[in-house]
């Protein structure tokens, strides 16, 4: 496996670019070992690179990417937020969060399971926001980021300059908010502190990977995608519209990217907007349609 060292702390390169459902991995080889989302990657690669013993592992959020190798680790106590905790002890309450409809979440349990190695978790410590690690020579603080779930949180290496930013992941696509218990306004203001941080180099789980350039910029081009995804959907609602002519417009999610969750996750992300919308006085709701305000 392929990685980059900032002294005690290995970034894992995650296969193809860490594009899901790859991602990169984050090791902390210090007096304490420590492993953040182990991937998919890790599990296929993990003997060349991790110690067999790992004493504490991490998950940003409770997303099967970033949970898939953990199974690897089962006397590791697992940290996460408080928030996002009960799904990794629960796979009924991980498909309440994931908020997907009852066909997309029969057809989707089995690859949790299978593929992504989900066995619910007894022995789990939870996390709140500025919460500091200390490894032997690497200290690391939590940054709770919530919008992308409820409990995401990004892990901060003042020393080293690196801000593991988890899920916020600076690619072009943009931010996702798209399961139950995603928020649009959170999501927001945690970008908004993420830039605040002023880290140096940020390190996303998927694609954009390391970025040590201009990160206040990045942070900032991600976070307006959400402002031209809003623009797209007040430029639709010129004609009234029912949520799920909304939903088959896809602004978010290409048309011709077909998974069984894809529905469910453009309706959670376009409620999000449109509650947002409804709440500035920019959209109305009749019961059955939405509509642009005019003026
Ligand atoms: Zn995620």
């Amino acid at each position: 496996m392929q990685g980059k060292r900032f002294g005690r702390i290995h970034v894992l390169l995650g296969k193809n670019n860490g594009k899901y459902p790859h991602g990169n991995s984050i090791l902390i080889d210090d007096d304490t070992t420590a492993l953040i989302d182990p991937s998919l990657t890790l599990v296929e690669l993990h003997r060349q690179t991790v110690p067999r013993h790992i004493d504490c592992l991490f998950n940003s959020h409770y997303h099967e990417d970033h949970f898939a190798g953990n199974f690897l680790f089962p006397d590791a106590p697992l940290h996460i937020h408080a928030l996002d905790a009960p799904a990794l002890r629960s796979l009924d309450t991980l498909f309440d969060y994931y908020g997907m409809d009852r066909g997309a979440t029969e057809a989707w349990k089995p690859v949790v399971v299978e593929k992504y190695h989900y066995q619910p978790r007894e022995q789990i410590v939870e996390l709140a926001d500025g919460a500091v690690f200390d490894f032997g020579r690497t200290r690391m603080r939590v940054v709770h980021t919530p919008g992308h779930t409820a409990g995401h949180c990004c892990f901060f290496f003042e020393k080293e300059g690196l801000l593991f930013v988890g899920d916020w992941d600076l690619t072009w696509f943009g931010p996702v908010y798209a399961d139950a218990t995603s928020d649009l306004d959170a999501t927001i203001a945690s970008l908004h502190s993420i830039q605040a941080l002023g880290a140096p180099t940020l390190v996303s789980f998927h694609e954009a990977g390391i970025c040590t350039d201009n990160a206040v910029e990045v942070v900032q081009r991600y976070l307006n995608v959400i402002y031209e995804r809003e623009q797209m959907l007040l430029d639709f609602l010129t004609l009234p519209r029912t949520l799920e002519e909304i939903v088959k417009r896809r602004i978010i999610y290409r048309k011709d990217y077909n998974v069984v969750w894809i529905d469910a996750v453009e309706r959670n992300s376009m409620l999000l907007h449109l509650g947002k919308l409804m709440r500035e006085g920019r959209v109305w709701w009749d019961g059955e349609r939405y509509g642009r305000t005019t003026g």
